[in-house]
């Protein structure tokens, strides 16, 4: 019989397909000795689910791009260590050579001695990891129970199908992604979580919140997922497939027309010209941001070549990267951001420092930089010798006060000094930029000016600390949203302070290639939007439909607001 199950809206789109119910994880770990002569058949299974686990690992991280890839690709490279760590895997092999543990049990017990080690100390931080061995060992387990049972085979292969599911993490979504799932339907979990985002970047539609998902529909189930109405239809009648097959028409016709603007300039409707940059961290983004007609680079984080390897990154290895995306840009302006580490971005060579009470608070962004002035050289080197490519502005993150530029720009000069007495080929002077996102840089930005040739605007951070909203937290919804008054009131005050210094501003939070904040980023006088490449297209569609003196004549009543309810009511309304 059809049935509607309402929910919320996470990623739009519709998908058609199988319902996949997965309840909360149990694990049935059988406890019985194994006989002398299992024992080589089972280590056997216990190192292909090993090598299982590590090559999720590895395909997840191909799979996912821009400020969420770095937050996940942070666990991914966490586990991916502790997946290849000697003595847990030595005593894996013990228990179930010497003990005659089956690996199931194997691994629990590995788990449980490790967790209590880890329970036992003191540091909070190496406490926390207790969670990573605990995510580790559970993704062997799976990778285990697929090997030896049917069911979980028959789960393992998701092409067509639509996953029920309580909540799922975004490292299983980009996995799943991956392996032909077409929508996720989710029983809680908010739009705002790190998933829900992720869902948006890969185009899978998702509905957060359907109460009764996991109760009311049955695997194999026929599902219609309508993220574009907010419902999925259990057991869809003709009717509703006719209304399927309408929106694929028109969803290929809308790829289509966007497709005609790859080469469009970004205009609005009155005429006014806009740049629009792009976020990039991988080869496939700078293609994707040529292929789109972006103006240049506004944000490349360097993080991932230091989160990637167990070792620093050396200069040559930094220069090629570099090198490589300056001239993958082919002679369109790139921003190179200097290492941006620190908080949670830990990384494997051991420059973030470790048990600080609050890192968000701590030595992250070039206040590590700084305080690693031979391992901030060697990044410095490598961008200048990368500068001689084409055009490179540097960006710096976390800037609390103008000391910070200063002391870069001297680091800047002496690594300059350095490359000429090698006789190293130079390029001309770099503009050098800061990076706006602690409050104390957007409220004293005049005295940032006086050092800074540009700003750029990473409203992820800006609004966590002004709104001391943890980014990650979903939790925190209600508070951490980017219409915050107080939010807005900065962003107009930075804005509006670069153009007075005639600086150019970009914003390269997530807003920027939002849809839903255009208008709003308009309306504050941005003309210089950075956004993950995907996002170009649609940004570029919705300015061109936008009045800008209108929104601009509209930004004092918007500054106006006193919640972020009453700036989302009076947004709607100039918008429409
Ligand atoms: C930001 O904080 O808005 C930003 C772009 O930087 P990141 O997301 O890399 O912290
Ligand atoms: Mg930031």
């Amino acid at each position: 019989m059809r049935h509607v199950l309402p929910g919320t809206t996470a990623a739009k789109g519709m998908a058609l397909g199988r319902a996949r119910l997965v309840q909360p994880s149990r694990y049935h770990v059988d406890t019985r000795p194994l006989a002398e002569d299992e024992v080589d058949a089972e280590l056997a299974l216990l190192h292909r689910a090993l090598e299982t686990a590590r090559q999720e690992l590895r395909e997840l991280r191909g799979k996912l791009h821009g400020a969420l890839a770095r937050e996940v690709n942070e666990f991914i490279d966490a586990h991916s260590l502790l997946l290849d760590d000697p003595e847990l895997l030595r005593g894996l092999d013990d228990l179930v050579r010497i003990g005659h543990y089956r690996p199931g049990a194997a691994l629990k017990k590995q788990r449980d001695r490790l967790a209590a080690v880890f329970e036992a100390m003191d540091d909070p931080y190496l406490r926390s990891r207790k969670e990573d061995v605990d995510q580790v060992i559970n993704r062997v387990i799976s990778a285990l129970q697929r090997q030896t049972s049917r069911e979980e085979r028959k789960l393992a292969a998701r092409v067509g199908e639509i996953l029920i599911a309580d909540t799922i993490a975004p490292a299983d979504m980009a996995h799943l992604a991956g392996s032909g799932l077409l929508g996720v339907v989710a029983s809680s979990g908010s739009a705002y979580s790190h998933s829900a985002i992720l869902a948006r970047s890969l185009d899978l539609p998702m509905l957060v919140g359907v109460r009764d998902a996991l109760s009311s529909i049955h695997d194999d189930d026929l599902i219609l997922l309508d993220s574009e109405r907010g419902e999925a239809v259990v057991h869809p009648t003709a009717q509703d497939l006719a209304r399927y097959r309408t929106w694929q028409r028109e969803a290929a016709q809308e790829g289509r027309r966007l497709a005609t603007l790859a080469n469009a300039p970004t205009r609005t409707s009155d005429g006014a010209d806009i740049r629009l940059l792009a976020n990039a961290e991988m080869p496939p983004d700078i293609a994707m941001a040529r292929a789109r007609g972006a103006d240049g680079v506004g944000l490349y984080r360097t993080e991932f070549l230091f989160l990637r390897q167990k070792g620093l990154p050396t200069e040559d290895e930094q220069f090629i990267a570099y090198r490589d995306l300056v001239l993958g840009m082919g002679g369109l302006p790139v921003t190179i951001r200097t290492l941006d580490l620190g908080a949670d971005k830990a990384d494997a060579a051991g420059l973030v420092l470790r048990g600080e009470d609050n890192p968000a608070l701590g030595v992250r962004g070039v206040r590590l930089s700084l305080r690693y002035p031979a391992v901030f050289t060697t990044q410095i080197r490598a961008i200048l010798r990368a500068a001689c490519y084409g055009p490179v502005r540097v960006l710096v993150p976390m800037v609390t006060q103008p000391d910070e530029l200063i002391a870069v720009r001297t680091l800047f000069k002496l690594a300059r000094q350095e490359l000429k007495r090698e006789n190293v080929d130079l390029p001309e002077k770099l503009a050098l930029g800061a990076m706006i996102e602690v409050p104390a840089a957007a409220i004293n930005v005049r005295a940032l000016l006086e050092h800074a040739d540009f700003l750029a605007i990473g409203t992820n951070d800006l609004a966590q600390y002004v709104l001391a909203a943890d980014r990650s937290n979903d939790a925190l919804d209600n508070i951490y949203n980017p219409l915050q008054p107080a939010l807005l009131r900065l962003l107009s005050y930075v804005i509006g302070e670069g153009r007075r210094a005639k600086k150019s501003v970009s914003l390269c939070g997530e807003i920027g290639g939002d849809i839903n904040f255009t208008s709003l980023l308009l309306a504050l006088g941005l003309n210089e939007f950075s956004m993950h490449p995907s996002q170009l297209l649609h940004v570029r569609d919705r300015i061109a439909a936008l009045d800008r003196s209108v929104l601009r004549a509209a930004a004092p009543r918007l500054l106006r607001s006193r919640t972020h309810e009453e700036a989302e009511a009076l947004l709607a309304q100039i918008t429409c």
